[in-house]
């Protein structure tokens, strides 16, 4: 099945929010075997949204759309789908009672007079239950297509489609679709993909499909069949070729698992602390480690070493060491490396140094990043060329130094 995923919101199009719902919804639907082709932004005017949803209707089984079903004057997306698609609008009982309740538990004595507006839906529409705000959620059906309207909150948008919409559009497919997300670091894109050129050549189903994200490659395998124990037989063949190739490349087979979470849950498992020893990166590596619930049982110290200056006096990288070979250096990024194991006591230290550019120089070659590790009186460096703009290169040090640290 097609689906169109529709965000409502003029500020989407001036550019003030960005259209993370889009997102987050295809990244959804890929999990549900549904094949998204199209994303379309329109404004809060009725006219163009009245076009937009007639075209989406022409191509699409399906048609998500997020935004605008608020209380105020300008949020109309419920109005006017109701009006492309034929329903009728009238008062839900049901509704209007749990937008009391709402407020109720909210704190609030008496519900705001705009709110009522939530309480009218399309009449014979499936009536989704927002428990993190008023509006509720909908599903029209009509001439074989498919409407699902969400609110624009993200907060409220994710668990109404987590909970309520993919169970849904698990249950109208003909078939049960499964699919499994294989997480890969330390490889390419270009070269992921040619290690399984010839499964994907030859595959009708299960189906394999690569996806780059920074420094990574994600591999989702999409099965289909009658039931969901046979699709995932059928999945699960091709999982574990798929890990027998990538190896240790292989760093999560979890959908909800990144990089960062692996890491933290390692240096757990194995008892052991770790900190960190940034020049380039300024603080983001340590940023992502602490982003992790219970960091705190394995995370002891970041530190952010600029300058030369600081270097010398947070880690004690030696004088001589800075002059010889620069900054920028498998002899620095040791020092940094061992001078933050030494001044934390921890178990395991981490340093990144490199230049970010933008200018690219024969003295500062941009891109050229030097990652080091140590751990029990060993210490380890790789040597990286990474490409892209400052921030590209900044964000792929910090995955490739999570990486050294899950291996
Ligand atoms: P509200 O009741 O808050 O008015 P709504 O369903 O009418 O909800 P909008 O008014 O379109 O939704 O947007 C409300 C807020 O939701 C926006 O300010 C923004 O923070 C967030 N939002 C809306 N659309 C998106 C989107 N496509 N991606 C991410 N966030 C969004
Ligand atoms: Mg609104």
């Amino acid at each position: 099945m097609v689906v169109e995923i529709l965000a409502v919101g003029t500020e989407l199009l001036l550019g003030n929010i960005s259209n993370t719902n889009a997102q987050y919804l295809s990244q959804k639907c890929a999990t549900l075997g549904l094949s998204v082709y199209h994303h379309t932004v329109v404004g809060d005017n009725e006219k163009r949204m009245t076009d937009a949803i007639k075209r989406a209707m022409k191509r699409s089984d399906i048609i998500i759309l997020t935004g605008g079903l608020g209380p105020t004057e300008d949020d109309i997306t419920k109005e006017v789908c109701s009006k492309v698609m034929g329903f009728e609008l009238v008062e839900d009982a049901h509704t209007k009672k749990r937008i009391t309740e709402y407020f109720k538990a909210s704190g609030r004595k008496n519900v705001t007079e705009n709110n009522w507006k939530q309480a009218v839906v399309p009449q014979g529409a499936k009536v989704l239950d927002n428990h993190n705000g008023t509006a509720p959620g909908l599903i029209l059906e009509a001439e074989g297509k498919i409407a699902v309207l969400l609110p624009g909150p993200p907060n409220e948008l994710k668990p109404l489609f987590a909970e309520q919409v993919a169970p849904y559009l698990r249950s109208i497919q003909p078939e049960t679709i499964c699919s499994q997300i294989v997480k890969v670091c330390g490889i390419g894109e270009s070269r992921a993909e040619t290690m399984v050129l010839d499964m994907i050549d030859a595959q009708t189903n299960p189906t394999i499909a690569t996806y780059a994200k920074t420094g990574e490659v994600h591999l989702r395998v999409t099965a289909k069949a009658e039931n969901e124990e046979q699709a995932k037989k059928f999945l699960k063949p091709v999982v574990k070729e798929l890990k027998k190739r990538f190896d240790i490349n292989v760093y999560t087979t979890n959908e909800d698992e990144n990089l960062e979470d692996v890491v933290v849950k390692l240096m757990k498992k194995h008892g052991l602390t770790v900190t960190t020893a940034e020049s380039m990166t300024g603080g983001m590596l340590a940023g992502r480690i602490i982003n992790v619930a219970g960091a705190s049982e394995c995370f002891k110290e970041g530190f952010i070493t600029y300058s030369n200056k600081a270097k010398k006096k947070t880690l004690d990288v030696s004088k001589a060491t800075l002059k010889k070979y620069g900054a920028v250096s498998e002899q620095t990024a040791k020092e940094m490396a061992k001078g933050g194991v030494f001044a934390t006591d921890s178990d395991i230290c981490v340093a990144v140094t490199g230049f970010a550019g933008p200018e690219n120089t024969t003295e500062e070659p941009k891109g050229l990043v030097y990652i080091s590790c140590y751990i029990k009186d060993k210490v380890f460096v790789k040597e990286f060329h990474f490409t892209g703009n400052r921030m590209k290169i900044r964000e792929q040090a910090v995955v490739q130094a999570l990486d050294l640290l899950r291996r």
